[in-house]
């Protein structure tokens, strides 16, 4: 359907059975659950206020101001741009989130992150006097760092960085908006590769690095290709290859290199890393990963049984000093 002829009838159900078929013409996923999310941000309405009204009173008519809104996030939507753009939110762990073209959209599989950083805070020793330390590298929306410091007790502080200043101001408002303590989050501006942080100095270093090979991103669903920032995405280093050579790291896992290399100068001993992956780079990861020395290499898989997470864990204080490489036969995959 062609967007000039978009006609929205005033009545509510009629405007969102028209919305859903303008969306499910255009090829857009899920047609009438994004009419309701987009009609009820037309509307200024929460979603469920628009089902209950629907409900109780389909045949209200929206307000005139309501319908040219509405027509501008359809035909957005149906050229591809995402939902979650054109209300300017995405829910992450249960919290909403304000997004921009600056940042990644929050993922629902990321949240294997804030799971497994959790359960491995409640392991570490609650004792000790000095405040425990968790780093976010490359906060994005600081969807991460803002959940993780919402969840974990008093006795935590964060550093979220990013390369992006805009990114940073995003991730900063998102914390002040969620309310977040103020003193226990510290916005940085820093890469995979230089980071301005005290060596071994975190107890936890969690990150979702940019992970799509130069390839990949070529085939990518429009939605993420010409909207999401492809600095997000893809690694800085990542490049098409030509031919294939033994000795390069694996397509997309070059800022997950670094970052592994760079967790074991900054954490502390017995502190953990936790770092979101592609579905097919768990034993890439692992083989890279174990040339460095760990006490505990693994890869967590997602719900969709895919490689999604690889933890590692540093060796406590009176082995670090050792240099040997943990065997390939003592790394784990974990589903
Ligand atoms: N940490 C953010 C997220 O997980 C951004 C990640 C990124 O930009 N690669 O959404």
């Amino acid at each position: 359907m062609n967007p000039a002829d978009l006609q929205i009838d005033a009545r509510l159900e009629q405007a969102l059975n028209q919305a859903a078929h303008f969306l499910q013409e255009a090829g857009a996923d899920a047609p009438r659950l994004t009419a309701e999310v987009l009609l009820a941000q037309a509307c200024g309405l929460e979603r469920e206020e628009l089902l209950k009204k629907l409900i109780l009173c389909p045949s209200t008519l929206l307000d005139k101001a309501w319908l040219p809104r509405l027509q501008d996030f359809l035909v957005r939507r149906a050229r591809g741009e995402p939902t979650a753009y054109i209300t300017g939110r995405k829910e992450f762990y249960g919290r909403d989130f304000s997004v921009a073209p600056a940042t990644l959209i929050p993922r629902p599989e990321s949240e294997l992150l804030i799971d497994l950083a959790l359960k491995e805070a409640a392991h570490l020793d609650g004792n000790r006097p000095e405040a425990r330390i968790f780093a976010d590298f490359g906060t994005g929306s600081g969807c991460l760092a803002a959940t993780l410091s919402l969840e974990l007790g008093g006795n935590w502080r964060g550093l979220a960085l990013d390369k992006s200043a805009a990114a940073l101001r995003l991730a900063a408002a998102n914390c002040r908006a969620l309310g977040c303590a103020p003193d226990r989050l510290l916005f940085i501006r820093g890469n995979f590769y230089f980071a301005p942080i005290a060596g071994h100095s975190l107890d936890l270093l969690l990150c979702n690095p940019p992970y799509i090979s130069a390839e990949e991103y070529f085939g990518l669903a429009r939605e993420i290709r010409d909207f999401e920032p492809k600095s997000a995405l893809v690694p800085e280093g990542s490049a098409p290859r030509r031919e294939s050579c033994p000795n390069q790291p694996a397509a997309g896992t070059e800022d997950a290199l670094c970052l592994i290399r760079l967790a074991q100068t900054l954490l502390r001993p017995g502190g953990i890393l936790l770092l979101e992956m592609g579905s097919g780079q768990g034993k890439a990861l692992l083989r890279a990963a174990s040339q460095n020395t760990w006490s505990g290499l693994c890869v967590h898989k997602d719900a969709a049984g895919l490689d999604r997470v690889l933890f590692g864990k540093t060796h406590c204080a009176e082995k670090t000093q050792s240099q040997g490489q943990i065997p390939l036969n003592k790394i784990c995959n974990i589903s």
